[in-house]
């Protein structure tokens, strides 16, 4: 029975983030581990309130009330036992989910502090790993039939992960030399070190799926092939297809970079420094992806933007801007916009802006500056208003606000426009919709029979938890469709969106 006084006795509180300068001397994890007897306190103040709408948060519907119980009580192997069994990664969730169920928590209700959910996850998930490792489920008589999963990101391991356990063979394929998707490459090891991944995968390796690197499907192997070699094929590519502002006068300069080119070559470098290889340090233009001693200027007020500001620091930039098309958000939930327990419009400060650097919100980039040798120079910005006319979006230029920002190295973090257009679609017969992304039926089947898609690549670009909740629930589909015993997991299906007020 849970305590239903917890959260009077206690506030809430997370760990202390590990000090700005000697954090961004480093690449290692922003947050130090909480602590038992901090994580015990704060999963106290769980009240169990009977109705738990942080499962409906929760896209993976994670049985947080129990768990929190459980470590509570100091009970961690039935606690592992309970997360371990709606969500196959917690350790990649409890880093970096922006944590929707605590924004559907119950005592959130009128500016309240919700449970911190997300830390008391991922402690479940680091002490699954100190109490003895990640190790490999019994998997059954296999079944005989096989799969292929196509992307290695969370969606695709997911999957994989579920469809070994069922008893098929699964072969994941990735294009890239490493397997892990955007956790691999796309998310700094500030965020999440990869020694996590490394540890999933050797889970996964010993369950029985095989993993096939530097495969690009639809050049390296084609649709026909792995059709032939497998029973169903499952697609989870990401939407990686980034945005760009061609349109922008001085979008072609030197140092104008897709923020995506600088993270990933940036990643690589600290991989590479890890494994002891040498690194390339440049681009596929030349350009050096060092922002040392540069002024940067990030483009975007995401996710991708913050990791941006985050190795902009590390790399000793000289100094940061992050422009923001939009106003400031407000600091707290305006109820009558996005009533609790909806995911609200806030202001997000990542731990990257407390390193440094200075946001500028509600301005528009007018034109790129040229330092005459084709070299940028600057950033000319404007102030703007933006409303939605007719669905579309309109930004109008305030006059006279004009003004210059120091620039060597700009980098567009504008977002995604789907998943990219690439020969493996037309191979499979799988078409982009309006969105970039690929429907899927009620079954998670695309329009060709026997081929399913499941996370960005069917959502366009979203998060790691619904990532994980799509492979699972595509797994499900794939399990059923292959004639299987039982029932796998499906914790949504393709029309399910997040809570929203209707
Ligand atoms: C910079 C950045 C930071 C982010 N930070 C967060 C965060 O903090 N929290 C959060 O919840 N979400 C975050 N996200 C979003 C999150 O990473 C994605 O939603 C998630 O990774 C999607 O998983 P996925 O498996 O669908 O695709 P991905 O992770 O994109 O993986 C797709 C994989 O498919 C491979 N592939 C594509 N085509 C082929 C082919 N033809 N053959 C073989 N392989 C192929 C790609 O190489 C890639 O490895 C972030 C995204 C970015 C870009
Ligand atoms: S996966 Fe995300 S939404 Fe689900 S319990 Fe964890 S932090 Fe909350």
């Amino acid at each position: 029975m849970p305590d239903p006084n917890g959260f009077l006795r206690y506030d809430r509180r997370l760990p202390a983030r590990r000090p700005v300068p000697v954090r961004i001397s480093d690449w290692r994890e922003v947050y130090p581990p909480a602590g038992e007897e901090l994580i015990r306190e704060q999963a106290t103040r769980c009240m169990d309130c009977g109705i738990p709408f942080c499962h409906d948060g929760c896209p993976l519907g994670n049985r947080i009330p129990d768990w929190n119980d459980l470590v509570r009580t100091g009970n961690w192997d039935a606690a592992v036992e309970s997360l371990h069994a709606t969500n196959n990664f917690p350790e990649f969730t409890g880093r970096l989910c922006p944590a929707p169920c605590e924004a559907a928590c119950v005592l959130g209700i009128g500016g309240g502090q919700p449970v911190t959910i997300k830390q008391v996850e991922v402690e479940i998930a680091d002490a699954a790993v100190a109490r003895g490792g990640l190790r490999p489920r019994p998997v059954p008589a296999p079944t005989g039939r096989s799969v292929a999963v196509v992307g290695s990101g969370p969606a695709g391991l997911a999957a994989a992960q579920q469809l070994a356990r069922a008893g098929h063979a699964v072969t994941v394929y990735e294009r890239d030399d490493a397997i892990g998707g955007l956790l691999r490459y796309g998310i700094p090891d500030f965020k999440l070190e990869k020694q996590h991944i490394d540890r999933r995968l050797a889970q996964l390796a010993a369950e029985g799926v095989q993993f096939r690197t530097g495969v690009d499907v639809g050049v390296d192997v084609t649709a026909d092939q792995l059709r032939a070699e497998h029973d169903a094929v499952l697609l989870a590519c990401g939407a990686l297809q980034g945005r760009d502002t061609p349109e922008t006068p001085g979008r072609q300069l030197r140092g104008v970079h897709q923020a995506m080119a600088h993270l990933v070559a940036a990643n690589r470098v600290v991989a590479a420094a890890g494994d002891g290889r040498p690194a390339l340090a440049v681009l596929s233009d030349g350009t050096p992806i060092d922002a040392a001693g540069k002024h940067v200027v990030i483009i975007g007020g995401g996710d991708t933007a913050a990791d941006c500001l985050g190795v902009a620091h590390r790399q000793g930039a000289a100094g940061v801007h992050q422009l923001d098309l939009y106003p400031e958000p407000p600091q707290t939930r305006d109820a009558a916009r996005d009533p609790w327990p909806t995911w609200p419009w806030v202001l997000r400060s990542y731990p990257a802006h407390e390193e440094g650097g200075e946001r500028v919100f509600a301005v528009a980039v007018q034109e790129f500056v040229d330092d005459g040798t084709g070299q940028v120079k600057g950033v000319r910005i404007a102030e703007v208003s933006v409303e939605k006319r007719d669905g579309r979006r309109i930004v109008t230029p305030l006059p006279g606000s004009e003004r210059e920002l120091p620039a060597d190295l700009v980098l567009l973090a504008i977002g995604f426009e789907g998943t990219e257009q690439q020969p493996l679609l037309e191979q499979f017969g799988v078409r982009r919709n309006a969105r970039g992304a690929v429907d899927a039926r009620p079954d998670w089947q695309t329009d060709a029979d026997g081929v399913f898609v499941a996370g960005d690549m069917h959502r366009g670009a979203s998060l790691i938890v619904w990532a994980i909740a799509e492979g699972r629930a595509a797994a499900a589909a794939i399990h059923a469709y292959l004639g299987g015993v039982g029932e796998l997991a499906a914790p949504v299906d393709p029309a399910r969106q997040p809570l929203a007020a209707r």
